[in-house]
């Protein structure tokens, strides 16, 4: 059971597709993507920097263009 999953989430890992990247490997490891807000545009009124995980395949590097997020 694990902890973090809300009840009435139960997923079936079974009916989950594996993600393969175009390198063939499955394997994908947690990165940061890192935007600027520019002080302009920020509520802080200062540059603010905001991380973005994302996930890059652990063989090749590739990050699938569906795990960057939208612009
Ligand atoms: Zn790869």
């Amino acid at each position: 059971m694990n902890p973090n999953q809300p009840p009435g989430m139960k997923v079936d890992i079974s009916k989950a597709t594996d993600l393969v990247c175009e390198c063939g490997s499955k394997l994908f490891r947690p990165v940061m993507a890192i935007k600027t807000l520019s002080a302009l545009v920020s509520p802080t009124g200062q540059e603010t920097m905001i991380p973005i995980q994302v996930f890059a395949c652990a063989k090749c590097g590739h990050i699938n263009k569906g795990f960057l997020p939208k612009e």
